[in-house]
């Protein structure tokens, strides 16, 4: 059975990699340019590694003060109890190609206009291509009674909570304390039911498939469906927030027909967590201000682009105003035309995942040499996101859509949960990361 699985995956692995196929076309440039990129994490170091190949003569200059590589969706088998945190970690220097400088600092100022930029130590660097890759910053505390400190003690956690700049994955570690703990109460004290609450913000947010993920990991470890025997206690779970999920079809008939397993899940999609006291969460909709007892209660927190970023004139100046502002095509920016923006950070009007900085670094990568020679840009990003839902332990299906398809047309039906899916997520995917993804080899 396994081996069918793995066959399979294989082979679904294979049309994800390939993907659009202008990116085999792509050639490079031998002119002698200063490329600067902000941002060293998933987006700044497949660019980076492309680049370093496809523009052999540049100078390029890495901006980031990260040492250590996080693999971020692996905070969620984390947060299930089946990872550990020493798993995914990797040194940055293990994937910077020989003859990059890397400046370990933060930019605190962008100065396109004058091709410049200042860190936070004060030193000033002039470029004539810029790649910003600063990913995104949470905001807990404006969510009114909650700050970033509380997230993670007792009943609040976060499997969002990490922090790319020193390597922390608090998120994964402090969620599955957080799920044993639940387990727990309704283990000792099954007469009494717990009410567990689980919020989604109406800002953007990267993997679009975690709040799902998290409640029905939650329901199913509950069940006895995970590492933890069944449990006899009542449990209440509402999910709360404005998820583009459950208002778009047909995901929301896909992750209704998943609840028929979980009957004790409620969705209240037109409410937003406004505040939040130790035993309740004040929500605001068209109906007006609730408030909802909880025991326990996941955040999914409001987020934007990177604090230094979202302050800049790189930011979206009417709309998105948070994110930077490029065209949603081509990645380059709309006001800068030797600025281009790649994975969290950008405002366009898809999906924020890994995967789909697999495919924005093939057009970032092609529209970079094709502006170096002269010529117009050649690629387009199509919007492609995979967002993976695990379903339950050991299934899961995929948020799969572009620009212009709702749901992808994939080899496997992205929507039908299945062992396989759960199989590439877990098993895969991570390999791919470290190994193609981050070394610009896909
Ligand atoms: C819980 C969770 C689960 C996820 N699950 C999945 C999944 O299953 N599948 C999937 O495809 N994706 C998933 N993702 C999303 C995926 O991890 C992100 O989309 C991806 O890591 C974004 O990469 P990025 O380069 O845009 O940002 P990041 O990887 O966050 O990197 C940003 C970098 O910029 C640096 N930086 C920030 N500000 C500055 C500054 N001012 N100057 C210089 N450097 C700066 C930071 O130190 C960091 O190194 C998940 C994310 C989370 C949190």
């Amino acid at each position: 059975m396994a081996t069918i699985h793995r066959r399979k995956a294989l082979k679904l692995l294979a049309s994800l990699a390939l993907g659009s196929a202008s990116w085999a076309q792509v050639q490079s440039s031998p002119k002698r340019v200063h490329i600067a990129i902000v941002g060293g994490g998933a987006g700044g170091i497949a660019i980076l590694s492309k680049l370093s190949r496809m523009a052999p003569n540049a100078k390029i200059t890495l901006i980031t003060p990260n040492e250590i590589q996080i693999y971020q969706p692996g905070q969620l088998f984390m947060a299930a109890g089946l990872a550990r945190g020493s798993e995914m970690r990797k040194p940055t220097r293990d994937f910077l190609p020989p003859g990059i400088q890397w400046i370990r600092a933060k930019v605190a100022e962008f100065d396109p206009k004058h091709n410049r930029l200042l860190t936070d130590e004060g030193k000033e660097l002039f470029y004539d291509l810029l790649v910003v890759a600063v990913g995104t910053s949470y905001h807990y505390q404006r969510i009114e009674g909650l700050s970033r400190e509380l997230v993670g003690r007792g009943s609040i956690a976060s499997v969002y909570l990490n922090d790319p700049e020193s390597g922390g994955l608090q998120g994964g570690t402090t969620t599955w304390k957080w799920l044993t703990a639940i387990h727990q109460r309704l283990t000792s004290n099954p007469s009494k039911p717990v009410r567990l609450l689980l919020t989604h913000p109406s800002t953007p947010i990267k993997c679009i498939g975690a709040p799902w993920s998290i409640l029905y990991l939650a329901s199913h470890l509950f069940q006895g469906g995970g590492p933890l025997p069944k449990t006899k206690g009542k449990i209440e779970v509402t999910h709360i927030g404005p998820s583009p999920l459950w208002q778009r079809s047909p995901y929301r008939q896909a992750l209704e027909a998943v609840q028929e397993k979980y009957p004790n899940i409620e969705v209240l999609p037109d409410y937003e967590l406004i505040a939040l006291t130790p035993e309740r969460a004040i929500v605001a909709g068209q109906g007006g201000e609730r408030e909802l007892p909880y025991d326990f209660i996941h955040i999914t927190p409001p987020m934007s682009g990177a604090n230094e970023l979202r302050h800049s004139p790189l930011a979206g100046e009417r709309e998105a105003k948070e994110w930077m502002e490029v065209d949603p095509k081509t990645l380059q920016h709309r006001r800068y035309p030797n600025i281009f923006g790649i994975g969290d950070v950008v405002a366009t009007p898809g999906g924020k995942s890994a995967w789909t900085i697999l495919y924005q670094s093939r057009v970032v990568a092609a529209n970079i040499v094709a502006q170096m020679e002269g010529r117009p840009l050649p690629a387009q990003f199509d919007g492609t996101t995979l967002s993976p839902i695990k379903t339950g332990y050991s299934q899961a299906m995929v948020a799969a859509f572009d620009y212009e398809d709702p749901v992808k047309e994939l080899p496997l039906d992205p929507l039908k949960p299945s062992r396989i899916w759960w199989w590439l997520d877990r098993y895969l995917a991570k390999p791919i990361y470290w190994n193609f993804l981050l070394r610009g080899l896909i």
